[in-house]
């Protein structure tokens, strides 16, 4: 295959090119690094496989030769990154999907698009099953990543039913490992940062809401069975091991053996109190569960960072 993935340069994106190219496809990038990062396709330079094109998908693209995928990753992902980038994460949920959708059809590729667990918002039923319709505030700060998302999950199935797309639809959930941002504000980072540097550790309001950890890789092996396989409608990828904000504070904290202590901050606003995946469908659909355990996958994360403050210092 030859495939075609935006965002290719960001965190989850670089992951799934290096899995496709590993597979022996190959992978045209397309990142306009605005979150993503040259450092994360470095390693990629002189492979044969592997062509780069910086460039916006929110704006007008053509990519020659043949395509049989576009996978549609590119988006700010983090809290952070979207309230500082409000209309750019608007734009690339709506016309870079449009144009990735249209790109797909024009070289009669398959779509996956990258989405996520806020569509489901605040959800109001725990865990989440992809039947929930979600609870999100279409005007809160985080409106413009979840409802851009679920706008794009829209336009996906509009291009699947009028157009024949072959299309995918994921919903991540929170995942981590190596080439996250340090400073993209998410939990992972933000406490392992403040870990490694013996800072205070910011729990945001009492800590009592909940998250659920995927390591990269599993994330990224759910990603490449859903490709392959035929199913067109949203699948939950994520881990469901669920603890509080607190809990994995001082998880981090016992983990790392820092001697930072656990402060106390406001909680944003629409900070989704509960969050854990139903992945039922994903487990009897593609045979997949997360394997890696959260301190391995965590170890594998504080490497990377180390070396990051080493060749930084
Ligand atoms: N959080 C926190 N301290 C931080 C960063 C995040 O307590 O320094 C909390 C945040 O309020 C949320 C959870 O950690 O409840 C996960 O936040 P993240 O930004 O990673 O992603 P989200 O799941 O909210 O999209």
């Amino acid at each position: 295959m030859r495939v075609l993935i935006t965002g290719g340069a960001g965190f989850l994106g670089s992951h799934l090119t290096d899995r496709f190219l590993a597979d022996g496809h190959e992978v045209v990038g397309l990142d306009n690094f605005i979150t993503g990062h040259p450092d994360n396709i470095a390693h990629l330079a002189s492979n044969q496989k592997y062509e780069f094109v910086q460039h916006n998908i929110s704006t007008y693209t053509y990519v020659k030769g043949k395509l049989d995928g576009v996978l549609h990753f590119a988006s700010p992902a983090s809290p952070i990154d979207y309230l500082e980038l409000p209309i750019p994460t608007l734009k690339v949920g709506a016309l870079g999907t449009h144009n990735a959708l249209g790109l797909a059809k024009e070289k009669g590729a398959r779509f996956f698009l990258a989405s996520t667990s806020e569509v489901y918002g605040d959800p109001l039923v725990h865990p989440q099953p992809e039947t929930y319709w979600g609870n999100v505030n279409p005007v809160g700060p985080r409106g413009v990543y979840d409802e851009a998302k679920r706008f794009a999950e829209a336009l996906t199935m509009a291009y699947h039913r009028f157009h024949g797309l072959d299309t995918r639809i994921v919903r991540i959930f929170n995942t981590y490992g190596p080439r996250m941002k340090l400073n993209d504000g998410r939990v992972v980072p933000a406490f392992l940062d403040q870990a490694l540097r013996g800072e205070p550790m910011t729990v945001f309001g009492t800590g009592s809401q909940t998250r659920s950890f995927c390591y990269v890789s599993d994330l990224v092996d759910g990603l490449y069975r859903l490709m392959l396989s035929e199913e067109r409608y949203p699948v939950n990828l994520g881990n469901p091991r669920e603890m509080t904000i607190l809990e994995f504070a001082e998880h981090i904290r016992r983990m790392t053996g820092t001697k930072s202590e656990i402060v106390f901050r406001d909680l944003p606003e629409d900070d989704p109190k509960q969050r854990q995946p139903d992945i039922t469908k994903a487990r009897a659909l593609l045979g997949w569960e997360p394997r890696v355990p959260l301190d391995e996958g965590l170890r594998e994360t504080v490497a990377y960072f180390r070396g990051i403050a080493a060749s930084v210092a």
